[in-house]
């Protein structure tokens, strides 16, 4: 039985990124995965191949726009299995350079299904059905999560299909119903729209599109999408989806107004992800999890048993990658007991890759006065940026949601251009407890699409400068 300081189960952006912190702690460190490829969902069926498709959508924008400023380009059509190749490339490649980290910090790959024995053991089956123990001081779950199924929705993986079967379409289907509003749902509805489906229609329960983000950005963006062909439907219930030939037929209430039948090739299931626990051995150690699945953990991210700690979406804290990755890095550190600071989720950047872009740190408005601030709001539109006009992307704006008193701001929320780059500017002042004053006094290059943050920031202190 082979010893080790720290096991971690799950090769994801949580389990890798804690790997090699751990190890670059001086820890002797394994890592145990279920699949052929290290990189979990983000690697192989999230951030990186729905970005990599989402690219060819938006070169196809810029050549389509091309003659706008005299290029004149002709456009033949889009290659979609050449397009599908270029994901599988940046997979491949983005899978092996992990595998070349784990080398490089000598960590040991412990290729099977992880499964706790008790609070320092952990048996690894491979696919042969052999089994191995192996023993460490400390365990890290970070096992992610697979999409969320509905009751009464049965995916066929054809024509009812989740993000793990639409990233491997072989053609771009002709029209579209997406279920859920949430950055998957909304990227996949803007990628397919923008490579040809010809009818998109999003189907969401909540009042509006992208809840999680300020109202005012949710509205921009559902009006942007209207504009380019997407249907969205807010406050609908989708109550029964069915095959019918070579359709879906969805049968959908609305809130407000007569029930719809919808039709379409293909139904995009998007409601969410749920823990992956199967045959974790959770009870084998009585770790706690809540109702849901999910495993409860402390500020340094240990579960109920103290040596083992849970980060990632096997938790429940924002699902995204870069969160994985920074509570691995809480956890590798804890285990190795050096000084730690809980993360602070508040500051934790969201992106969402559709056309035009979104992005948010900090507080809504809402969320602002819900929390008691005395508040006040700015907005920049990127119609008045130069760098934005060049570009042709007028669309959308800057809101920075500060506090009245010292002018710290709460909140950055950005719809339109770059906005998924941007966002990390915001981030470092929020880090910082940065007041608009400061921001204001950073000065920008110009002409930068950044200079939109600096225009924000003057008007926020009621010193408007291009608007
Ligand atoms: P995962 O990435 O799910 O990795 C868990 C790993 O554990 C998997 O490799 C799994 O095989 C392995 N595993 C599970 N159980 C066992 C076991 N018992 N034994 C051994 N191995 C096991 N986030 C962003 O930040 N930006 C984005 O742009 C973005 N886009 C997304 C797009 C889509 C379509 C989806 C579905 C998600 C996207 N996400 C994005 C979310 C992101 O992918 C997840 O938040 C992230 O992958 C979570 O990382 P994790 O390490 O917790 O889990």
């Amino acid at each position: 039985m082979a010893n080790y300081d720290v096991i971690i189960i799950g090769a994801g952006p949580g389990g890798y990124v804690a790997a090699i912190r751990a190890a670059k702690n001086g820890l002797k460190t394994a890592v145990v995965e279920q699949e052929k490829r290290l990189g979990g969902t983000c690697l192989l069926r999230g951030c990186i191949p729905t970005k990599a498709l989402l690219h060819a959508a938006d070169v196809l924008t810029v050549v389509k726009s091309a003659k706008d400023i005299g290029i004149d380009v002709e456009l033949k059509g889009i290659d979609f299995q050449k397009v599908q190749k270029s994901r599988s490339k940046a997979i491949q490649k983005s899978a092996a350079g992990v595998s070349y980290l784990m080398k490089q910090n000598n960590i040991e790959v412990l290729v099977g299904h992880g499964e706790l024995v008790n609070e320092h053991e952990v048996v690894v089956h491979d696919t042969t059905s052999e089994k191995q123990n192996h023993q460490a001081q400390h365990i890290i779950i970070a096992t992610g999560s697979r999409p969320q199924q509905l009751s009464f929705l049965k995916v066929d993986g054809h024509q009812i299909v989740t993000s793990d079967e639409i990233l491997e379409l072989t053609a771009i289907p002709k029209s579209l119903l997406v279920l859920g509003a949430g950055a998957v749902g909304i990227e996949f509805a803007s990628l397919f729209k923008r490579l040809g489906s010809s009818e998109v229609t999003v189907i969401e329960m909540l009042n509006h599109i992208l809840p999680l983000e300020d109202e005012e950005v949710s509205f921009e963006l559902e009006h942007a999408l209207t504009k380019r062909g997407i249907k969205i439907l807010t406050k609908a219930k989708l109550e029964k989806a069915e095959v019918v030939g070579d359709e879906v037929h969805a049968q959908v209430a609305l809130k407000e107004g007569e029930p719809q039948l919808l039709k379409a090739e293909m139904l995009l299931v998007a409601v969410g992800r749920t823990p992956q626990t199967q045959n974790l051995g959770l009870d084998n150690v009585n770790i706690k999890t809540d109702k849901a699945g999910y495993i409860e953990v402390d500020e340094f991210m240990r579960t109920s048993v103290r040596n083992i700690y849970a980060i990632g979406d096997i938790v429940r804290t924002i699902a995204l990658a870069h969160v994985a990755s920074a509570e691995g890095i809480l956890a590798a550190d804890h285990a190795a007991h050096k000084h730690c600071y809980p993360l602070k989720y508040n500051q934790m950047p969201s992106a969402v890759y559709a056309q035009p872009e979104v992005a948010s740190v900090g507080l809504s408005e809402h969320a602002a006065r819900e929390a008691g601030y005395d508040v006040k709001v700015a907005k920049f539109p990127f119609a008045a940026s130069g760098k934005a006009r060049i570009l042709g992307q007028t669309e959308g704006f800057i809101k920075i949601v500060g506090e009245q008193k010292y002018g710290e701001v709460l909140g950055v929320h950005i719809i339109g251009p770059h906005a998924t780059e941007l966002i990390s500017e915001a981030g470092v002042g929020l880090r910082l407890e940065i007041t608009s004053e400061e921001l204001a006094q950073v000065v920008h290059a110009h002409p930068t699409i950044s200079e939109v943050v600096a225009e924000a920031a003057h008007i926020l202190n009621g010193q408007a400068l291009h608007i």
